[in-house]
């Protein structure tokens, strides 16, 4: 993401916030109940080439969080428990949902015992192949090519190109145009290709990554064995679903639950989309889902849920705690609805 649009994003949040424009419009914007989004939990790192820092909160902030819920007039609640509200039409209070996608070992470590201690009930959305460690977690390589070297050469479009990122600000430039190229690319498969080829000229352990980030089995099921926790489903391999032929799609989905089941022994009745914008999960997705009997299942299209959602369980939106943005009043501010209520120019409604 680049600086200005981060500045632009924090400058909305703050003036809804200075202005007390957000808690005004709660009643207008704000739903019934939120589900946030969030990925790694640990603690903050020195280094100034950070491009995935969007994806992770610290403890401390975590801890803020869970007394700004404490506080406030919501219930924080499982998904079985929204799924139930949102079917009876129980909206008497609001409701939060927590969740965290992609199963790091950093949720084990430092988010389970914060939230055990507050009793609050979570959601941890597992892709089988990183249990399985046959993940490749290719934001991550790229961004260890972009900080190991000054510069990198790439075949794009066919033709040989050098990009050079010994800066700081170049690595940052380089990061956010090579993400967006490698997401744009038309099939996963180009994509990996791309990513592997790239590892295997920097000597980047793509591997690695899956080992030393993400929780093993042994570790989900002792999570699993919380009543205070719920397994989802986040497919096998990670892919964007919509660019997937439809039956790999389907697999994707289905396999990835058949998996858990027996792993685990239990099995996962909500779903997330991995990356779970348009570009990677649509309508075509969100009627897989239902067809395959998923409760829930929720995008990363930026929301909260109102009663209307109850007609769409399997294309729920969400709110990211940005690692970014880690201020208690801006938690505010989101949970109010009134920042994505702005960012989706008031159509609340209707973004799903
Ligand atoms: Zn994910």
């Amino acid at each position: 993401m680049s600086g200005l649009k981060r500045t632009i994003i924090r400058g909305g949040l703050e003036s809804l916030y200075f202005t007390g424009a957000y808690s005004a419009l709660e009643r207008y914007v704000g739903g019934v109940g939120v589900i946030l989004t969030m990925h790694h939990v640990r603690e903050p790192r020195p280094d100034r080439f950070q491009p995935n820092r969007l994806l992770e909160i610290t403890p401390r902030f975590l801890e803020g969080v869970v007394k700004l819920l404490r506080r406030s007039q919501v219930d924080v609640v499982s998904l079985d428990e929204m799924h139930r509200r949102l079917s009876e039409r129980d909206f008497g209070r609001r409701f939060v949902c927590l969740t965290f996608d992609d199963g790091y070992r950093d949720i084990l470590q430092h988010a389970y015992p914060i939230l055990k201690e507050a009793q609050m009930p979570f959601t941890v959305y597992v892709p089988t192949s990183f249990p399985d460690r046959l993940g490749e977690l290719w934001w991550l390589v790229l961004e260890a090519v972009i900080a190991n070297n000054d510069s990198i050469g790439l075949v794009v479009d066919g033709k040989n190109r050098t990009f050079a990122c010994a800066s700081v600000a170049d690595k940052r430039a380089l990061y956010d145009e090579l993400y967006w190229w490698v997401r744009s690319r038309p099939t996963e498969t180009e994509m990996r290709e791309i990513v592997r080829n790239l590892a295997a000229c920097y000597a980047v352990d793509i591997a690695a990554f899956c080992k030393d980030l993400c929780m093993d089995w042994r570790e989900l099921a002792k999570l699993a064995a919380d009543p205070l926790v719920t397994i989802g489903a986040h497919t096998v391999n990670h892919q964007m679903l919509a660019k997937l032929p439809e039956k790999t799609a389907r697999s994707e989905m289905d396999l990835s639950r058949a998996v858990i089941e027996a792993v685990l022994g239990l099995r996962p009745e909500h779903l997330s989309y991995p990356y779970g914008d348009p570009t990677a999960a649509g309508p075509r997705e969100f009627a897989i889902a239902a067809e395959l009997g998923f409760k829930t299942a929720v995008t990363t299209r930026p929301g909260v849920i109102f009663p209307e959602h109850s007609e769409r369980l399997t294309a729920l939106p969400r709110i990211s705690l940005n690692g970014e943005y880690q201020q208690l009043r801006y938690v505010r501010v989101l949970l109010s609805g009134s920042a994505t209520a702005m960012w989706n120019s008031f159509r609340g409604q209707e973004a799903a």
